[in-house]
């Protein structure tokens, strides 16, 4: 086999394991990853004997065919995969619950909300609105006042912690559900469901949760752990990392590390600009809870910091503990073991607190320039043979399929 070129690719989550996996049959490639086994944001710990994603619950899908033949190269889909359909809920305030999407669910509305919804939707129709400028002009121009004052605002706020009229629409794109008017008028007399939309299901590893989907990229990849890199240093013909000397340089980490840890490519002028990236951590709550049909609970209420319960414990039999139901219960940002147990009690499904996991970059939040900023960042970074890929290295709303998806598009231009 030709070695075309030695690379080094610092962090062993997703993106690093998945580009490391489609360069090293031509290359010699090296993984550098600080912690002690793989995985990065998808890692996974038994507690009580219930599964506990440390942050979130991953589960797989893509629109991608090439990712997806990709993907079902290395697994056995039909053996080590469960298929399920997306069954997610809104639960409301006053306790009723109303499936998801909740726009098209108007007959399990309390009488009073469809009626104000029934008097949005008509307006709608009538006045087009004006382009949005912002997330809640969006918003409240999309679903309607009713809908907006109900669910979504109190559901966004509590994820964004700042006014909805603060995030761009530069962050829309690709991950919200655009419908018209005539559409939900047409989706809640039809009752059509989630599991009708296109990609409404997904695939989920019928042991291990996305560890093993980590476990099993990690193989046959030379991966050092417990190697925290702190300084990769440009030479003449390459880099340096931890003295060993390597062509190229694929970045996974943090891009707020990199100034630090570069040495030898002068990246001040990116500095402030970096510093001014802003994110969102998540404290992910472990919980053992009632049985429920469902697979996501989104949670508007605004008597709880929490927001979502991803209902772990359907996705696999052997989630859970002898069969008693867990789940985890996502927080933004860091919350104490103390409020998240005082949170608890005002959550649906009675949650019992087993574990937590607070990790802090989790959400980037995109500003209408940052798209454009990281990308001038590459250009001047790869000119040096020093790639970024990645969630955080990106700054970059990435699912594990669209980390693949660039890692395919970066090992294309390699
Ligand atoms: C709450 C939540 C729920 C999600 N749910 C889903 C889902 O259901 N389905 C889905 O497809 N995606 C989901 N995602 C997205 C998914 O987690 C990411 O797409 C994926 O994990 C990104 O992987 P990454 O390799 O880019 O980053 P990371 O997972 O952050 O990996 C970076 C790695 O680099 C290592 N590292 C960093 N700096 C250094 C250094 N200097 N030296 C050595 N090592 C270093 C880190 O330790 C880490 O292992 C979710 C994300 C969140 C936050």
């Amino acid at each position: 086999m030709i070695q075309n070129n030695k690379i080094a690719i610092i962090g062993a989550g997703v993106s690093g394991m998945s580009i490391a996996q489609m360069l090293k049959d031509t290359n010699e490639v090296v993984v550098f990853e600080r912690e002690d086994r793989p995985g990065g944001m998808v890692k996974c710990d038994r507690v009580n004997g219930h599964l506990f994603h440390r942050t979130g619950g991953h589960v797989f899908n893509t629109k991608r065919q090439d990712v997806l033949d990709w993907f079902w190269k290395r697994f056995n889909c039909e053996e080590e995969f469960t298929k399920a359909d997306r069954n997610s809920a809104v639960s409301m305030p006053d306790g009723r619950i109303v499936a998801y999407p909740i726009e098209n669910h108007a007959y399990q509305f309390s009488d009073e909300m469809m009626k104000t919804f029934i008097g949005d939707l008509i307006s709608m129709a009538a006045n087009k609105s004006k382009e949005p400028t912002n997330f809640e002009e969006f918003l409240r121009g999309r679903f309607g006042e009713t809908l907006y004052r109900e669910y979504f605002q109190p559901y966004n706020e509590k994820i964004w912690r700042r006014s909805l009229t603060d995030v761009p629409l530069s962050w829309l794109a690709g991950k919200l559900p655009m419908p018209t008017v005539d559409e939900i008028i047409y989706n809640n007399f039809k009752h059509v469901e989630e599991k009708q939309f296109v990609h409404s299901s997904f695939y989920y590893p019928k042991n291990g949760g996305s560890q093993f989907i980590a476990d099993r990229l990690s193989e046959g990849l030379d991966i050092r752990y417990n190697s925290d890199i702190y300084s990769m240093v440009k030479k003449e013909n390459g880099w340096s990392i931890c003295g060993v000397a390597f062509d190229k340089v694929i970045f996974c980490g943090n891009v707020k590390e990199l100034p630090k840890i570069v040495e030898g490519v002068d990246l001040s002028a990116y500095k402030d600009g970096i510093d001014t990236l802003e994110a969102h951590g998540t404290t992910t709550v472990l919980c053992e809870i009632d049985d429920n049909p469902y697979s996501w609970i989104y949670m508007p209420s605004r008597a709880h910091q929490a927001h979502r319960i991803i209902c772990t414990g359907n996705f696999a039999g052997s989630n859970r503990n002898n069969g008693v139901m867990s789940a985890t219960i996502e927080f933004t940002d860091e919350i104490s073991k103390e409020d998240i147990i005082d949170n608890l009690s005002r959550v649906p499904y009675s949650p019992k607190y087993l574990a937590h996991n607070y990790a802090p970059y989790t959400y980037p939040i995109q500003a209408s320039g940052t798209r454009e900023f990281i990308s001038t960042i590459k250009s001047a970074t790869e000119s040096q043979g020093l790639y970024l890929l990645g969630r955080f290295a990106e700054w970059e709303y990435y699912n594990m399929d669209v980390a693949m998806g660039a890692a395919f598009d970066l090992s294309a231009r390699l």
